[in-house]
């Protein structure tokens, strides 16, 4: 098995290093601030392993905090959904919930702070006005004519806007910085805007809130935070996260230190283009199976340790770069292959009669579930004289190379007898509707004993002792290796063969049984889970978690 006790060092992990040794912390805490606007992601698992990670390893401790700032109506599910998703993965903010909204009061009493120093003025130009003045990277912006209001104007118009006495977007208030700075996050940024919407957790008291860039340090240093780690976007933010809080009495101040996003192939991460999926209807929700959100991928069938060890592998870095998906799915084989069990799933049955075995005759064929695992234990495979194999396992004229059955070949049935094809029944239309076979009974799990060579091996139910099942074959939702990027539109970079529907396939006794999430390896196909929602003991529903190889390698899908 693969070692996972401590996640590997990177950049972040020797800042660290550095500020224990130089005792400028005695204790690491870091915080974990998703938006509660959407579900978690894989991106977004990136940050938790990292975030989480980083307390485990220093025995610090990792905030939960809802980055709620934005007023939103609903976000219960989503607050709840956060949290079943972090434990799942495998962590615990041992009680550290904290919600930004809760600080409404403290920030806001800073702002009047920053207004009573002269640092902070309120604006009556337009959103628009304050961006057609901010200028541009290479000239200055203009200063607002009303940058120079006096801190009591400031002071009684900002009392104003809290009290609603002015609509919404009429004015905002300002931090005064510099105009001319190179960074245009230091042109006097907007702290506050008016805006009458209700909160679901503050609900209708307050009409003024927050920016992110106001909120988000003070938060931290409110919290203790002692490394804010966040993505390379807000690099350029890092000097205004600094400035905020050089103007407030904290004990310590944070650190921000920006790490590269995940990306992935044919993947899209972003909650806001996931949740237009699921308004749309064009996944069936957030924990669609085919959705990159830990909801979907643990419907899907994913593990946490394979996130986990995903996210070790991927590593951290200062530079952005994209994942090949393949690394996440192979990362998911290698657990899945040492620790599920295999059975055998005719996925689209072809009939075969065993003319040389007696009807009503059953052989009970001890099998184990791992071969290479005694402890996994072993079922019986019953054998009788009708019979299920796959139809792509046989060609009436074999293609070169096919090495299955065909008219007067013999294969190998998985753990049973080798059997050789004497005839073809179709329909009128020409279709193969069932195979007339003979079994050799001196290879009951072994081979001829004439030394003669069978090419392939398949595997098979027995026709009335196997239950029927029905299998989703899913498929990679976007058809192309980066979906929205540019000018496009991801709707149109749908796979429209995301999924496959097969009501017919036929599983072993031992299989029908399956608890929801409880994996199985179909053999020679690939990685199953029974649905949470909709697969149901004796009557079973299973997600193709990962076909057993890389069906695109080699231009499939
Ligand atoms: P999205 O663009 O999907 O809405 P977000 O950054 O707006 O993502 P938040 O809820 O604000 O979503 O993010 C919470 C935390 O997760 C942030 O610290 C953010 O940097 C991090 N995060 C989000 N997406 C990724 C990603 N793709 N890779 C790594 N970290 C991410
Ligand atoms: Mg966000």
């Amino acid at each position: 098995m693969i070692e996972e006790s401590r996640a590997p060092s990177n950049f972040i992990r020797q800042i660290i290093d550095e500020d224990l040794a130089s005792a400028k912390h005695s204790e690491v805490v870091t915080r974990f601030p998703p938006e509660p606007n959407g579900y978690l992601h894989i991106g977004h698992a990136k940050s938790i392993c990292l975030n989480f990670g980083i307390a485990r390893d220093y025995k610090g401790r990792c905030h939960l905090r809802m980055d709620d700032t934005n007023p939103a109506k609903e976000e219960q599910e989503y607050v709840d959904a956060i949290k079943a998703d972090v434990r799942w993965l495998g962590f615990d903010w041992n009680g550290h919930e904290y919600h930004a909204a809760d600080y409404f009061p403290r920030l806001y009493e800073w702002a009047e702070k920053l207004v009573r120093e002269g640092k902070a003025f309120v604006d009556d130009q337009s959103a628009d006005e304050v961006r057609r003045t901010r200028g541009t990277l290479t000239t200055p912006g203009a200063p607002s004519p009303f940058r120079d209001r006096s801190p009591e104007e400031n002071l009684d118009l900002l009392r104003r806007m809290r009290k609603g006495e002015f609509p919404d977007g009429s004015r905002t208030l300002r931090a005064k910085i510099d105009m001319a700075s190179p960074n245009l996050n230091l042109r006097d940024p907007v702290m506050y805007r008016i805006r009458r919407e209700h909160h679901d957790r503050t609900g209708d008291e307050w009409c003024i809130y927050p920016t992110y860039d106001w909120a988000h340090g003070e938060s931290d240093a409110i919290e203790g935070i002692t490394h804010s780690l966040c993505t390379l976007e807000f690099e350029a933010h890092r000097p205004l996260y600094d400035w905020y809080l050089e103007q407030i009495e904290v004990p310590h101040r944070p650190r921000q230190i920006e790490f590269a996003r995940l990306n992935i192939t044919y993947t899209m991460l972003s909650k806001r283009h996931l949740g237009a999926l699921v308004a749309e209807g064009l996944v069936s929700g957030w924990d669609d199976p085919r959705m990159p959100t830990i909801a979907g991928l643990r419907r899907r069938g994913y593990t946490p340790e394979a996130l986990r060890l995903f996210c070790d592998r991927i590593g951290v870095a200062k530079a952005d770069s994209t994942v090949e998906v393949e690394l996440l799915e192979n990362t998911l084989r290698e657990l899945l292959n040492v620790s599920v069990k295999r059975a055998l799933c005719v996925h689209r049955p072809l009939k075969v009669v065993v003319e040389n075995w007696e009807d009503g005759k059953v052989d009970e064929i001890e099998a184990p579930f791992l071969a290479d695992d005694p402890s996994a234990g072993s079922r019986k495979l019953p054998f009788t004289r009708e019979l299920f194999i796959e139809r792509d396992d046989f060609m009436e004229v074999p293609g070169k190379g096919f090495k299955r059955l065909s008219p007067g070949k013999e294969v190998r049935l998985r753990h049973a007898y080798v059997l050789r094809c004497n005839s073809v029944t179709k329909d009128s239309r020409g279709e193969v509707t069932e195979l007339r076979a003979t079994i050799d009974p001196d290879t009951r799990s072994g081979n001829p004993k004439d030394g003669r060579k069978v090419g392939g091996a398949v595997h098979w139910v027995s026709a009335p002792l196997s239950k029927p099942a029905t299998l989703r074959l899913y498929d990679r939702l976007f058809r192309v290796p980066n979906p929205g990027a540019g000018e496009a539109d991801f709707r149109t970079q749908l796979n429209p063969h995301s999924l496959e529907i097969l009501d017919g396939a036929r599983i072993e006794p031992a299989v029908a049984e399956a608890q929801p999430m409880e994996r199985w390896q179909f053999e020679r196909k690939g990685y199953y889970v029974a649905d949470a929602k909709d697969s149901k003991p004796g009557a079973p529903v299973f997600n193709l978690i990962v076909p057993l190889r890389d069906t695109w390698a080699k231009g499939g899908g």
